[in-house]
């Protein structure tokens, strides 16, 4: 299973009045100085305290600026929600296998189509209205991903000594995964996967393919993840960091 924005390390989290703060902590390899703050730009806040504290400390530090700190999420948050709004008009960018593009809507008397075009995505239609634009582009992605999944199934398994025909797969909306390998061998691809660089398309069949052969996250999992993918981490964070454009509908 692939999971979206999957994070490896535990967080904690503080209560500061009425909000509260998750954040993750990470303990410095020097001894004495200040902790340490930072906001990313996603929202993941971490705090770094230096050697032999403990998670008090850590949870003081990040409370003495939790003023600071509740005032960055707020803003991280709020460019976020215009981020994710879509109206689906003219101008608006898509993303189709990582790269942007702009959307384009024409109205018809009665043509139906989607067609890329010089760097834009062209939704034809007579019903201009969000609701139908929406449903025309998600159609389009969906068709989009049958065909190009299919094939790059195809390449990533032709690497694989294990996988001796093309297994059976089909795309399915996941809120919080991009694929999944059902124990019985049956995979599932996350649509909007479509949206994101090639690379990151075989990075996610791959790890399903990894699956048929490991059932499991084990070491041998990932050994052969690597065989096959040297980079596979690279392009796991690449995948991670934009995944919240990819999703917005
Ligand atoms: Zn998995």
């Amino acid at each position: 299973m692939t999971e979206i924005r999957q994070s490896q390390e535990k967080t904690y989290a503080v209560q500061y009045g009425d909000r509260r703060l998750p954040f993750r902590w990470r303990l410095l390899s020097v001894d004495g100085g200040k902790a340490r703050i930072h906001v990313y730009p996603d929202g993941l806040v971490e705090v770094e305290t230096p050697q032999h504290t403990t998670l008090a400390d850590a949870k003081k530090a990040l409370l003495k600026r939790a003023r600071w700190v509740t005032l960055h999420l707020t803003d991280i948050e709020s460019r976020r929600a215009e981020v994710l709004e879509r109206e689906y008009v003219s101008g608006e960018t898509v993303f189709y296998l990582g790269r942007r593009y702009r959307l384009k809507i024409v109205q018809s008397s009665g043509e139906r189509h989607v067609k890329m075009l010089r760097g834009q995505v062209r939704v034809t239609t007579p019903d201009t209205s969000k609701k139908s634009i929406k449903r025309s582009l998600y159609a389009w992605y969906r068709d989009r991903a049958n065909d190009v999944f299919a094939r790059r199934i195809a390449m990533v398994g032709e690497q694989l000594s294990w996988i001796k025909e093309t297994p059976s797969w089909s795309i399915r909306d996941m809120k919080t995964q991009w694929g999944s390998c059902s124990p019985s061998g049956a995979i599932l691809l996350n649509p909007h996967l479509i949206k994101t660089p090639t690379r990151c398309i075989d990075y996610v069949i791959l790890h399903e393919l990894c699956h048929l052969k490991e059932h499991n996250h084990s070491q041998a999992f990932y050994r052969l993840m690597a065989h096959a993918m040297p980079d596979w981490e690279r392009v796991k964070a690449d995948l991670d960091q934009l995944s919240e454009l990819y999703l917005s509908e």
